[in-house]
């Protein structure tokens, strides 16, 4: 006894020796409950990690948080287990706190935490996390980690730190269960070393699924011993890494396919196993019926076609090769790989593709055809509903559950199969409304492949652009549903296709912080849900990676310039903006890169001529992205009012109000958010100059990118009229062909001459459709514009 007050007398007398100042909590994602006191508790060498049992993953739970803080502290805290009522350090009947301690208790009564939450409590004398299950615990234990000092994510020893926890009591559950990150290791392989990275990232966003992507037309990553072919043949294809994903050149003759890569089934149980101890399930895709050609450059008798592909290099639209549905043998096929699978992946859902499956070959394949009039199919979706069946009745056999991307609707959907929404909320709602489980992974908020800024300075990606703060507004539960139907959505995941993807580090930097974003929106509740208070958080976890080695980028603090027209006194605005909270921008108008003396930012100042605005943010003496640059072009029609006979496409949303009279150009980019694109359709603009003006020069900006499936319009019209009633015609016919390589800009220029004129109508005539000898023949066409210049 005399021991027991002699030592704890020293241990708060060092304690109160040492100042015990820790950093504030800042914690994400946000905890439901947080009530901070008052001191905090050291961590030191002498700090134990106590179990309340003999569990296996709880003893892995403390192994793994001995592990995370030996790192950076350079002492492994002892792990052991709390004999109740016991030991010369246990202190009973207070709230079960043991005296310089981590303590980990599962009780299972704890109901109200459910099965991923947590209680932890911070006091002077220890640490406790109590969980209803280990996974709670895990979580409790990300949370100490975050409100330790940031340095605790340091690989490197780091001396003269003191290891802080402040006092706290945080009761925190998740609102989803399904919290998912995908990673597409087809287009680009990634190696193994990447992946349980990326598992940690996962895990330190308390997220909890790991959607593997492991086959599909660039490249089969896994093993399966009864066909070899699949990795000795699928998974390699010929180097062209050096060209542009869509522009990519088939193999020569005779070439050999060096660039590729697959998991070993023992790599991938090694994988598996890692995401288990963080409560991470893995779920592995085999994608079918589509999306699967570089299974037909090894089993060619499993297309329609029967012909022998190569692994394609890069692009690959429209998808026509098929696995034949008309064809027994294919389902032999794809059971047996289903085989392995589950043999490899405990996961109750096995996800098995289904999207973007052209039906061509079906049409036109006897076997596919003869297989509906058996089945009494009526079209082609009905047959892709036919296999989607099968497959399903084959994984139910075994106990696990199919999901498929958005597509598997048509045509019918599975009885049990699980939807992951892609193409929009859509799919989602109808599948819900049907009563089948949903996970929500919009394109227009979840495809972290897509551009985080304004996309002339970013790395080329391949959509349009998805900032932090639009994956941070994501709301996985449509309002539509009723309470009954919106238990079926399960959660969210984030998407990283990876075509435009070749690195662990370019990998990172397009996940990082938009994953951060997402984790919030999936783990906190709707109401603790906030924009400005997130940002502030997020700096911290900024440091948390940087001292973790991931390559965030720092997009979000990249300054947008927009324009406006100030009513009263016509003058024209521009705006500065940027996601990151409270930002220092400064900005020139004289072609300089900003400095930390440039002019500062304060609200939106008045532009009278054309001029270049270059702006940034500075952070302290830090410039932390490189400078906006935009030209603003004042000319007659800023700001006016305009009317569209047909809106511009969603799939790239504009980055200003007014996005063809706003001042600002597009870059060679088109998808750089001030660009419009028109699918199939013109573009008939009539504005409104608001009174009569002299009109001298109608100049409408268009770009051509062959590629990517744009043209220019086939012709201008600009029609100028001073009442709506008698107009003006203009005509300009392209004269640059369709076949005009790379990206092409050029305006249209109207010259009326000093017409008066109100009110100027410009219609674009699209061409309809892409041109016979191009890849997309026959396929709605796109015209992209970017601004009508009137003076
Ligand atoms: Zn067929």
């Amino acid at each position: 006894m005399l021991y027991l007050i002699v030592s704890s007398l020293l241990f708060s007398l060092s304690c109160q020796r040492q100042t015990c100042v820790p950093e504030a909590v800042s914690v994400i994602p946000k905890p439901l409950v947080t009530e901070s006191g008052s001191g905090c508790y050291l961590v030191g060498p002498k700090t134990r990690i106590l179990v309340s049992a003999d569990d296996p993953n709880l003893l892995q739970h403390a192994e793994y948080l001995a592990d995370i803080v030996k790192k950076a502290t350079g002492f492994r805290l002892e792990v052991g287990k709390r004999e109740p009522g016991g030991g010369k350090q246990a202190d009973e009947g207070k709230d079960f706190m043991v005296k310089n301690a981590i303590l980990l208790v599962v009780d299972e009564s704890q109901d109200q935490l459910g099965d991923e939450g947590y209680d932890l409590l911070v006091e002077k004398k220890g640490i406790r996390i109590s969980a209803k299950s280990t996974a709670g615990i895990f979580y409790g234990i990300q949370t100490i980690l975050q409100i330790l000092p940031t340095d605790i994510f340091n690989d490197q020893m780091i001396s003269d730190q003191q290891w802080a926890v402040p006092a706290v009591h945080i009761i925190d559950r998740p609102r989803y269960s399904w919290r998912g990150m995908h990673l597409d290791v087809s287009r680009h392989f990634f190696p193994l070393e990447f992946v349980k990275k990326y598992i940690d990232l996962i895990a330190m966003h308390k997220m909890n699924v790991f959607h593997w992507h492991l086959t599909d037309d660039n490249g089969w990553r896994m093993e399966v011993k009864k066909y070899p072919l699949l990795t000795e043949i699928a998974a390699w294809r010929v180097d062209r890494e050096h060209q542009h994903w869509n522009e990519r050149t088939p193999p020569s003759p005779g070439e050999e396919a060096t660039y590729g890569g697959y998991f070993t089934q023992e790599e991938i149980r090694e994988v598996v196993e890692y995401a288990r101890q963080r409560n991470i399930r893995v779920v592995p895709e085999i994608e079918m019926p589509g999306h699967s050609s570089e299974v037909f450059a090894a089993y060619p008798q499993l297309s329609c076609r029967g012909e022998r592909l190569f692994v394609r290099p890069g692009s690959y639209w429209p998808i026509t090769d098929i696995y034949c549905a008309g064809n027994d043998s294919v389902f032999l096929f794809l059971e047996d790989v289903l085989t392995e699978v589950m043999d490899i992946f405990p996961s109750p859902y096995i996800h098995i593709g289904g999207d973007e499956a052209d039906k061509t070959q079906w049409e036109r394949c006897p076997k596919c055809q003869k297989r509906m009039r058996e089945e009494g199919l009526s079209d082609e979706h009905e047959l892709q509903s036919y296999f989607v069946k099968r497959i399903e009745r084959f994984l139910n056999r075994h106990g696990r559950r199919l999901i498929g991307w958005d597509e598997i609707l048509e045509g019918g959907l599975a009885p049990e199969a699980t939807v992951m929404s892609w193409r929009g909320f859509e799919g989602g709602i109808e599948a819900a409304s049907k009563g089948h489980e949903v996970i929500m992974c919009p394109v227009s908020h979840c495809y972290l492949d897509y551009y985080q800024a304004d996309p002339e300075f970013q790395p080329p990606s391949i959509g349009g652009l998805i900032t932090l703060k639009k994956v941070y507004s994501f709301e996985p539960t449509p309002p539509v549903l009723t309470g009954e139907q919106a238990r079926y959505i399960l959660g969210g995941q984030g998407t990283l296709w990876a075509e435009f993807i070749a690195t662990p580090e370019h990998a990172e930097y397009m996940a990082l912080p938009r994953m951060t974003a997402l984790s919030e929106v999936l783990w906190s509740s709707r109401e603790q849900r906030d924009w400005d208070d997130f940002n502030q958080r997020l700096q911290r976890q900024f440091l948390r990676l940087e001292r973790m080695g991931a390559h965030y980028s720092r997009g979000s603090y990249a300054v947008q310039i927009r324009t406006s027209l100030d009513s009263t006194s016509g003058r024209i605005l521009a705006h500065l903006s940027s996601e990151q909270f409270d930002p220092e921008i400064r900005y020139t108008l004289d072609g300089t890169i900003p400095s930390k003396n440039s002019l500062l930012y304060t609200s939106p100042f008045p532009v009278d001529t054309s001029v270049i605005i270059h702006a940034v943010v500075f952070k302290g003496d830090s410039l932390m992205e490189r400078p906006a640059e935009k030209s603003v072009i004042v000319h007659k029609a800023i700001g006016k009012a305009a009317q569209l006979r047909t809106p511009p496409n969603y799939r790239y949303p504009p980055l200003t109000p007014n996005p063809l009279t706003d001042g600002l150009r597009g870059s060679d980019r088109f998808n750089d958010g001030y660009w419009q694109g028109f699918h199939g359709d013109d573009l008939d603009m009539t504005i409104d100059l608001g009174k009569v003006e002299t009109v001298h020069r109608v100049s409408s900006g268009f770009l051509q990118h062959q590629w990517s499936w744009i043209f220019f319009p086939v012709k201008v019209i600009v029609a100028l009229s001073e009442d709506r009633q008698s107009w003006r015609e203009m005509e300009m016919v392209n004269t640059v062909s369709p076949k005009e390589g790379g990206v092409v800009m050029k305006d249209f220029v109207a010259e009326p001459g000093g017409s008066p004129a109100r009110y100027i109508r410009v219609h674009a005539v699209n061409r309809g459709v892409c041109p016979e000898w191009h890849p997309g023949a026959g396929d709605p066409a796109w015209i992209f514009t970017d601004e009508i210049i009137v003076n």
